[in-house]
């Protein structure tokens, strides 16, 4: 059975303009289902809605019509299970200056009615590797050790569903390194649910096991990783020759292009011709092969193809 972490259906957002601004309609009837156990990645341009979608599961961003189900609680009818079933980095850092990292874990889980038996604070340090600055004030932290703090404070409540909004941006590969363990970790030994946005592609792709896009206030796909990958189905097989070829490989379907340092760059789609009948093209030519790799399209062709503004 596959359940759901996150149930959404019809979700609408219109923020109101300011007086010389017109009405946003941020969210404009999204249904989306995201299953439990997953590393569920939110893509999307700059503006595209998600931090809106985000805000509203956590609780934050008050909806203007839909549902939102949070491990099978309504949003609106059960509040508090559903509240106490998530938890949120936000994508700003919004840290009281005058808590120390021990003290904004401890105000989080009081917040969320941890009993002190049950506070995890010296695990969740360790974790996110601030214990020898426990006591400082958090003004004196370093962002990078902000941001940490900020995905201590997701975790106090032990939440089923995590949802980070743009963890890595703008954050050092030390520190990206150190996020990605750590959610990976939570994922594999906790069957927590992980919802991120981010924008660096190559980051969704390794990642995330399920992937949906939204483009301006609209779901454009939601699917698996390795689905939305195979779909795409431009191909290209670079062919290195032994020598220099006297004849390029001519066949229907297939495009060749010289590359200055020898190369052949040959162009097909996956769905009408064959890797096999590119290289029988390649030996009809009598070229014989010294090296020869394929370029697969990655995420970043599927976000263009599905974002291109029309
Ligand atoms: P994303 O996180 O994908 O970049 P957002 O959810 O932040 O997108 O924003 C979606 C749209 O809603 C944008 O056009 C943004 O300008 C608008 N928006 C976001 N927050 C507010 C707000 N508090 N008031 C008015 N408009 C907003
Ligand atoms: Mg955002």
């Amino acid at each position: 059975m596959t359940q759901s972490a996150i149930e959404i259906t019809g979700l609408t957002k219109t923020y109101k303009g300011g007086r010389h601004e017109p009405v946003k309609h941020a969210l404009k009837g999204i249904d989306l289902d995201i299953p439990a156990g997953s590393i569920f990645g939110l893509l999307g341009p700059n503006g595209a809605g998600k931090s809106t979608m985000i805000n509203i599961m956590a609780g934050l961003v008050t909806k203007t019509s839909g549902n939102v189900r949070i491990w099978g609680f309504d949003q609106d009818t059960n509040p508090r299970q559903s509240r106490a079933a998530i938890g949120v980095m936000p994508q700003e850092l919004n840290l009281d200056p005058f808590f120390t990292p021990r003290g904004a874990l401890e105000v989080q889980a009081g917040l969320y009615g941890v009993p002190r038996a049950q506070r995890q604070s010296d695990e969740i340090l360790e974790m996110i590797g601030l214990s020898d600055k426990a006591e400082a004030y958090a003004r004196t932290l370093s962002g990078g050790m902000r941001r940490r703090l900020l995905l201590g404070k997701a975790l106090v409540h032990a939440p089923r569903v995590l949802v980070l909004d743009e963890p890595t941006a703008g954050v050092d590969i030390e520190l990206r390194q150190m996020l990605w363990t750590n959610i990976r970790k939570l994922n594999a030994e906790q069957g927590m649910t992980i919802i991120l946005t981010t924008h660096y592609l190559e980051e969704a792709e390794e990642m995330c096991d399920q992937i949906a896009i939204i483009n301006q206030g609209s779901l454009v796909v939601c699917d698996s990783t390795a689905n939305l990958l195979g779909k795409m189905d431009a191909k290209c097989m670079m062919i290195d020759p032994s020598e220099p070829p006297s004849s390029l490989p001519q066949a229907p379907g297939i495009e060749v292009e010289r590359r200055p340092d020898g190369t052949l760059a040959l162009s097909y789609h996956a769905r009408q011709t064959t890797a096999e009948d590119v290289l029988r093209a390649v030996r009809e030519a009598g070229i014989s092969i010294r090296d020869v790799k394929t370029e697969q399209a990655d995420l970043e062709d599927v976000f263009l193809n599905l974002t291109r503004s029309t």
